[in-house]
């Protein structure tokens, strides 16, 4: 295990309780996105020190939470909790600011031609994909919190249509949190994304950095973290087909194929191997541990007895 909440020698982001009352609601156990059963622990808390069993799973190497919240329970959380624990200090216009710098547009700077309508789902204030105004697409943004969404359609972008197929849909920052993202995803393509349309998918990749840094990751609103091979392989079993990425957190994804099961199994393969790796890296003695490994070793003299117990050795 990489993350004990037992050993209190983590650096932790501000402590605090990410779901008070968590204990009047259900959580349940789930199957890895890519249907994997086998897992293993790699840590007991999330940065804010709750505790969160997180799991490796050893078909594709996704962590994920588990036990996790059920579909009611993280329904109450994001209604009632998330916003106001999360984003309490936060004004819609701030949190405007702070998506725009992270700006989304210019990774499809040589792409722009390939489409006109653009859907943000899940967008919050709509700062990440505003910029596309300026390049003169039509951007609408779905968002279940008002006060945010409220924000985004004062300023030009416009509400999303049930009815309406957008050519391009950002889905940025949203996998993570989902219960069920095969599910859910696949529910995205069919309703909102054209026949052939382009689909952005971003989300932490937890391959890009070494596994000593997960723990920065893991919050209570979040169920899985997924490696670059699981999540490209999760979307080929959508009939997704990668386009571009930026070896960051976005990839780019042609929608309307026909799933491909092979090439998602050899994606899972190889994402459970990276995982695999990674967590041995990280958990392979260094030169402190062996040093100390070789003084245990050592047979002690008789003259340098261990301290006794009177009782057992008088
Ligand atoms: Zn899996």
């Amino acid at each position: 295990m990489l993350f004990d909440i037992n050993k209190s020698h983590y650096k932790y982001r501000e402590e605090f309780d990410e779901f008070p009352g968590i204990e009047n609601h259900a959580v349940e156990y789930t199957t890895c996105v890519c249907g994997g059963n086998q897992a293993t622990v790699v840590s007991t808390t999330s940065r804010h020190r709750n505790f969160q069993p997180i799991v490796a799973c050893e078909t594709c190497g996704t962590l994920r939470a588990n036990p996790y919240l059920t579909a009611e329970t993280a329904d109450f959380y994001y209604r009632n909790v998330y916003g106001n624990v999360k984003r309490t200090d936060r004004s819609p216009e701030q949190l405007f600011r702070e998506q725009q710098a992270l700006s989304i547009v210019p990774f499809f700077d040589d792409i722009l031609g390939e489409f006109e309508t653009v859907l943000d789902y899940g967008g919050g204030a709509g700062g990440k994909t505003a910029d596309f105004l300026k390049a003169s697409k039509d951007l609408s943004l779905y968002e279940v919190e008002t006060r945010y969404s409220q924000y985004a359609f004062e300023n030009g972008i416009k509400p999303h249509d049930p009815s309406a197929r957008y050519d391009l849909v950002i889905v940025s920052h949203v996998i993570e949190h989902m219960i069920d993202p095969v599910h859910q995803m696949r529910d995205i393509i069919d309703r909102c994304c054209t026949k052939d349309g382009l689909l952005l998918v971003a989300t932490p990749i937890i391959d890009r950095q070494r596994a000593r840094q997960w723990l920065r990751h893991f919050h209570i609103s979040h169920k899985y973290y997924f490696t670059e091979d699981a999540l490209i392989g999760m979307m080929a079993s959508l009939g997704c087909r990668l386009v571009k990425q930026n070896n960051k957190d976005s990839f780019l994804f042609r929608v309307g194929g026909t799933p491909d099961i092979e090439a998602a199994q050899q994606h899972y393969r190889r994402g459970a191997e990276k995982t695999r790796a990674a967590i041995a890296r990280e958990l392979r003695p260094g030169w402190r541990s062996f040093l100390r490994s070789l003084k245990f070793w050592q047979p002690q003299p008789h003259n340098q007895a261990a301290p006794r117990t009177p009782e057992l050795s008088p």
